[in-house]
């Protein structure tokens, strides 16, 4: 009986599995070639003063069109990078687009706001990685102070030490640097301390239950105490509702990124948000079909 159970499991899902396990494998291929393919493009989600709706800065996200199966989410493509390696190439890439759309940018009198790029740990344990940094800002002789460097909170567990010292390496060029979806890995105060943090960003994950959840009201607003506290800038990621931006405000938040103010824009449509200085809070964005 099991035996037949385990042979019509078996027949069912082989077939799927197998797709599954060709798409994969055909993915991490084309991955690599996804870089000298053009392939790959940037979109920029604004991060806004929560009391005025003012662009502060901007989240460039890598996007993936592949030329069978369209655009790929990196919830999809950023894991497998990571296992195969070609997450920090994907990096080093990010970077120099940045510092040239912030080029750009400045050649037609956008306003300039500081981009936050997503670094992976695997970047700080490559020995070249920080030359390569200092490279591509000295060539673009872009400020420095423009760019913010992104690490998870998970991250942040394995390779204490040598993230440590690129940290206060990257410090010293004058990049800023942000805690990436705090409060999802193991939330140890002492990072707070012993890393140059200049910004957190409180995850989706918590703001999502804000409006009825009295933990996570709890957590969120003793988080925006203490990054006060400790001086540092303080986001509320993936806000959706008006509600959860009253709460926030509520509790002093600094900044908000999040569908509610602009979901992650194309260059072109950034710019037009870039030039127009503050965005109102519309709720409509939530809802409105946007692969990007
Ligand atoms: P993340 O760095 O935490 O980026 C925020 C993600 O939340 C983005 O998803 C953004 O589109 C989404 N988001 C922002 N506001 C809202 C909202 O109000 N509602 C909802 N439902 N979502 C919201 P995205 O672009 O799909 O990126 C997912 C993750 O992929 C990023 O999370 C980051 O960890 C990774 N990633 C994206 N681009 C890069 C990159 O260039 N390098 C690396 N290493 N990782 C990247
Ligand atoms: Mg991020
Ligand atoms: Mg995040
Ligand atoms: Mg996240």
């Amino acid at each position: 009986r099991a035996r037949d159970k385990g042979r019509n499991t078996y027949q069912i899902y082989a077939p799927s599995l197998n797709v599954a396990a060709y798409k994969l494998y055909t993915m991490e291929k084309d991955l690599r070639k996804s870089i000298a393919a053009k392939e790959l493009f940037l979109v920029f989600q604004p991060r806004v003063e929560a009391n005025t709706g003012k662009i502060v800065s901007a989240e460039a996200l890598v996007r993936w069109e592949h030329s069978d199966w369209g655009v790929i989410s990196p919830k999809e493509f950023i894991p497998l990078a990571e296992e195969s390696g070609f997450i920090s190439e994907i990096g080093d890439w990010v970077m120099e687009q940045v510092c040239m759309y912030i080029v750009r940018w400045e050649h037609k009198g956008l306003p300039s706001v500081p981009i936050s790029i997503n670094i992976s740990a695997q970047s700080f344990l490559r020995n070249d990685w920080l030359a390569i940094i200092k490279k591509i800002l000295n060539k673009s002789k872009v400020d420095p102070a423009l760019i913010e460097l992104e690490i998870t909170e998970s991250s942040l567990i394995h390779y204490q030490e040598t993230i440590s010292e690129g940290l206060q390496t990257l410090k010293a060029l004058g990049v800023r640097i942000a805690l990436d979806d705090f409060g999802t890995g193991y939330s140890s105060l002492s990072y707070l301390k012993d890393y140059p943090i200049d910004t957190i960003k409180i995850d989706k994950s918590f703001i999502d239950n804000i409006v009825d959840d009295v933990s996570d009201q709890t957590i969120i607003s003793a988080v925006i105490q203490l990054a006060k506290g400790l001086k540092k800038r303080v986001v509320a990621e993936g806000v959706e509702t008006a509600i959860q931006l009253e709460i926030l405000k509520g509790y002093h938040c600094h900044e908000i990124q999040g569908y509610l103010f602009s979901k992650p824009l194309p260059d072109h449509e950034f710019q037009t948000v870039l030039q127009s200085k503050v965005l109102q809070p519309n709720s409509s964005n939530v809802l409105e079909e946007n692969i990007l």
